[in-house]
This record gives structure tokens, sequence and C-alpha cells, in this order.
């Protein structure tokens, strides 16, 4: 379960306060090391090393927020800078210089960490009020004048997997907008206009609300200015009458789903387990999912399992670097495209455009602004899901395409193998289709191919996968099913399919399906399942079509 915004705020100040009780090892390490160049002021392995460390620390109390301590570190790397790679002899003044930076650097570690001392001393408790996390709901209201088209919209919407409540009256509406969860509305704009008082209540409820409910209006008029108002109060869509009810179905289910999309995979990889961990929270707090990992070679492994939308990666880093690693990526072919942003306390604007070329999409110097991390990262792995949805997904149905679904049925039924579990595979055809499209015109059509579709997806488990197999075809494949589940479900959808009432200009028409389906392991790999299930669908249409068959030998 997601973590709350406040566990994870209360998470970032831990980390903090780790980080900072963690420096004083660190300062033993410079001072370590400074005590060695004491010793050897030509060795360009301990002068690289301690500026190794001070670059660290630079980056990561940044990122902390510990500026003053931040500020020391960097005065050490600038004095540093011109010996770490050459085996010059540095002079006694240079070292005293160091000396005096390094304490510098601990009185500054020290200050830090007195203060918070006094903080934890003063406020001895935080508060934790979470707000409790809403559940998924489907609930939508429906505030419509009209008995009938409250009726008729609301059959709709049940065959489309949403749970209704439906109202005649502006009060009705407001007070179950004030007391009830829902999770969208559909609204006669006149019904509101009706009572001004209702319909300022309703507007004042909408603009208190945390969260966005999208609102579809529907209204009698069609010009701009009644348009225009209804998107000053809000409306997300507007619908004129007389209304195409599969038309409002198909908008809320984008207005919803728009709203919950997965969050974005990110893997963070950063040799600094501390600051993985801090920019990882950050990102969760927007809402995505992370992963960290701190050894670079891990990343491979990661890369198939946790299939991330983006790697967020640390430029310098013991085993290999950030721009080796990324050019390692680029040259797998199954990565080839995923973004890479770099994050890495590296200001040099030329190391950053070798590191851009090196396969980087994007260059974040530490410390960086959460609100720009987050920003940097939404917007590449937008895109990546925007490039990886025209690759696998049909474009008319947004389901898997038939190369996709035919490589997950694979994936599955190895699962199934490996688990010794059932798979079930149904292939699905729209029945005389031909005569939709000539009756009513091809993009009606595709209207009915669209509906189908999203019913299914309504319908179906998210574990289940379902694809557009060809024109008028779809296939699902259902994980740990066992036939007779599946043709069950199957069966219920066919019955749902049916009584959907399409609509084209004033005619009314309704669609029906047959299905065939077949399960794994009676049918051991995945050329018999594919004809198994193909041959029952045949016997489904053979029988008088809009049936459901179960492949048998
Ligand atoms: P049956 O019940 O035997 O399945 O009859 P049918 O008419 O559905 O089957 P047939 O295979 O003869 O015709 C399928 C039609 O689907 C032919 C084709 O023009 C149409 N079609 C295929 N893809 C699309 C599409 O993307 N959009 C539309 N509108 N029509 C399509
Ligand atoms: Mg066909
Ligand atoms: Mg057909």
């Amino acid at each position: 379960m997601a973590e709350t915004k406040n566990e994870i705020r209360e998470k970032l100040k831990l980390l903090r306060q780790s980080y900072l009780t963690q420096l004083p090892d660190q300062l033993d390490e410079i001072d370590a090391c400074y005590e060695k160049l004491i010793k050897d002021s030509e060795n360009k392995k301990i002068t690289s090393n301690l500026h190794r460390l001070a670059h660290s620390i630079k980056g990561s109390s940044a990122s902390f927020g510990f500026s003053e301590v931040s500020d020391a570190a960097k005065s050490l790397v600038q004095l540093l800078e011109p010996f770490k790679e050459k085996d010059t002899h540095i002079e006694a003044g240079i070292l005293s210089e160091v000396r005096i930076l390094k304490d510098l650097l601990h009185d500054a570690v020290d200050s830090m960490n007195q203060k918070r001392r006094k903080k934890v001393v003063v406020s001895s408790s935080s508060a934790s009020g979470d707000t409790a996390k809403t559940g998924e709901s489907r609930m939508v209201f429906i505030a419509e004048r009209n008995h009938l088209l409250l009726e008729e919209m609301s059959i709709v919407m049940r065959q489309f997997g949403y749970e209704v409540a439906g109202f005649t009256r502006c009060e009705d509406f407001a007070n179950a907008l004030r007391n009830e969860r829902h999770s969208a509305m559909i609204i006669d704009f006149e019904l509101l206009q009706e009572n001004l008082t209702c319909f300022a209540e309703v507007i004042d409820m909408r603009k208190e609300m945390d969260e966005e409910v999208p609102a579809i209006f529907i209204s009698d008029c069609n010009d701009v200015n009644t348009r225009l108002q209804a998107v000053r109060v809000g409306s997300d869509a507007y619908f004129v009458k007389p209304v195409d009810i599969i038309d409002i179905a198909e908008k809320l289910d984008s207005l919803i789903t728009g709203m919950v999309t997965e969050p974005y995979k990110i893997l963070v990889v950063d040799d600094e387990p501390e600051l993985a961990h801090f920019h990882s929270l950050i990102l969760q707090e927007a809402g995505m999912d992370t992963e960290i990992v701190n050894s670079p070679l891990r990343v491979f492994d990661r890369l198939s399992e946790f299939g991330p939308d983006l790697i967020l990666m640390d430029m310098y880093m013991p085993e290999c670097d950030g721009m080796e690693l990324a050019k390692t990526i680029r040259q797998m072919k199954a990565h080839f495209s995923i973004p890479i942003v770099f994050l890495s306390g590296e200001t040099n604007v030329d190391k950053q455009m070798s590191a851009m070329i090196m396969g980087g999409d994007e260059f974040l110097t530490k410390p960086v602004k959460p609100e720009h991390l987050i920003s940097a990262v939404t917007i590449r792995a937008d895109r990546m899901r925007t490039i990886r949805s025209f690759m696998d997904r049909d474009s008319l149905t947004g389901l898997l395409n038939h190369t996709r679904t035919k490589l997950s049925l694979n994936i599955a039924v190895a699962r199934a193998q490996r688990l010794a579990t059932q798979v079930s595979f149904a292939m699905i055809d729209i029945d005389k289709f031909k005569m939709v499209n000539d009756t009513y015109g091809h993009p009606m059509g595709d209207k009915v191919i669209a509906g189908l579709a999203r019913l299914l997806q309504q319908r179906f488990r998210k574990t289940d996968i379902i694809g557009r197999y060809g024109g008028e075809e779809f296939a699902v494949v259902l994980t740990d099913t066992d036939v007779q589940f599946a043709y069950e479900m199957l069966d219920i959808i066919r019955t749902s399919f049916s009584q959907i009432k399409f609509r084209h200009e004033d005619r009314e028409f309704s669609v029906t399906f047959s299905a065939g389906v077949a399960a794994f392991p009676e049918y051991g790999n995945v050329e018999l399942l594919n004809d198994a299930a193909d041959k029952a669908l045949y016997e489904a249409k053979r029988s008088g079509r809009n049936s459901v068959f179960i492949a048998s030998k």
C-alpha cells in the first residue's frame, strides 16, 4: 500500500537526521586522509581520495538542505581540485589551508548536530494527521430532471461497470455530494440552474474538495455562452441533448482512468544509500514507485524485473561510473529507449555534455530542488509511457496489439507451467459485423469495436490480458483461471454487451459477439491453445452466434 504524504515527510525528516549523525564518520575518514597526506604530500591517490570524500559531502549535504556543511566542503573541493590528478608536491601552505577548511567542515557539522539536538528537545512529538486513504470507487452521481433519461443513463453506466446514484432534484444532489463518496458526476446543467441557491452550493462544494472529481455536463443549449458558463463552474466535458450515452460512458472512462494511471516506476541508482533513499522518497511523495540500487552492476537484474519507466542515475560510483553504465544499457536492445536522468554534483558543463552523449536524457545537478527532480522525472517517464503504448497498443481501442497479446500469452503459459497453475485463453469475434458497417457506416463500426474493448477492460481483472487480435476480433488471457470460470465470466459479458444500445442518428441497435475458450494445461502449448479457442469460436458461430463455447477434443 502506498505511504501517505505525512508518513513520507516523517521519513524524510528522519533521513536528514540520520544523514547528519553519520557525517562525523565521514569527517573521520577525511581526517585520516589528511594525516596520510601530511606524511606523503606527493601522493596523487591520497589527494584524489580526499577530493572525492569532500566532493561527496558537498553534494549530499546540499541535497539534504545543509548548506553550511556543503559550502565548507565545496571550499575544500576547490582547493584540492588542481592537485587531484597530478603527482605534484603539495606545499605546507596549502596543507595548512586544507587543515583549516577541514576544521571548518567539522565546525559546520557540529553546529548542525547541535541545532538538531535542540530541535529534538523542543519538539517532543510530531503530529501525523493522516487522511484516510480513499479506496477505488466507481460511484457516479447523475443529476437529471428527466426520469426516463436518468433511468436510461443509469442502465448504460451500470453496464459499463459503474455504480450509480441518480437524482432528479438539485437539493438531493447537493446533499449527496456533501455526504457520500463518489468518483464522478454527470449533471444536467438546466437542473442546476433551476435552483440558484443550490447551484451556488454545489459550485462551492466542488471548490472545497481536495481532489477534483470529474464533472460531465449535459444541456439543452449548444451556445458558446452556456458552454463557457459550464467551464467556469468546473465542467470537464459538455454534451448537448439528445445525448449519446455511450459517448458519455467513454468520456467518463477517460476522465477517470486519466486520473488513476499506474504510478511511474523509477529506478534510483546511487552508491550513497542515504541519498538514494532521499531522492526516492521525494519521488514517492509525488506518487511514484521507486526501487533503489546501490551497486551499479545490479541495475541489469532490476531493469528486467522491476521494468522501470526511467532510471535516475548518479554519475560517480565505485564499480563503474554513470556514463559507462548508461552506454551499456543503451547497447541492450530491450532497454535502448529507457530514459536516463543523471543526478550528480558535477557542475562542469563539458562533463555534463559527455554524459548526455553517452546516453543520458537529462542532467540535474545536486542539490536538486524536489520540484525540479519531480518534474524532470515526470516529463520523461510520461513520454516513455506514451511511446511504449504506441508500440504495444492498438490505437482505436488502447488494447494490446496482436503481437503483444501473443507475447503475453506465451509468458502466461510459461508461468503457468512453472507454477503448475491454469491459464484460460478466449477468442471473441463480433457477430455479423460487416452488417454493422454496411448499415451504419465504418465510423459507427469503430465505435462498436471501441465499446466492446471498454467493456472487456472494465469487466476483466487487472491481471488479465486483453488484446485486439484483429479487426473485430479480441483475445483475452485469463491468468490462474480454469476454463469453467472463464466461460462464466465471458458469458456474463456477452449478455451485457448484447444489452448495450448503440445509437446512430435516430436509430438504435444492438450487437452481439461469439467466443471460444480453451485452457492450459488441457491444451499444452500456445499453438494448441490458440487453435482450440479458434475452433470453439467457430462452433459458437455455427451454432447461431451470440454464445460462448468451451473447446472440446
Ligand atoms: P461473423 O459473425 O461470421 O463474424 O461475421 P462478420 O461480418 O463479423 O465477419 P467478417 O469477417 O465477414 O467481417 C468482418 C468485418 O469487419 C469486415 C471488415 O471490413 C470489418 N472490420 C475489420 N476491422 C475493422 C475496423 O477497424 N473498423 C471497422 N469499422 N470495421 C472493421
Ligand atoms: Mg472476423
Ligand atoms: Mg465477426
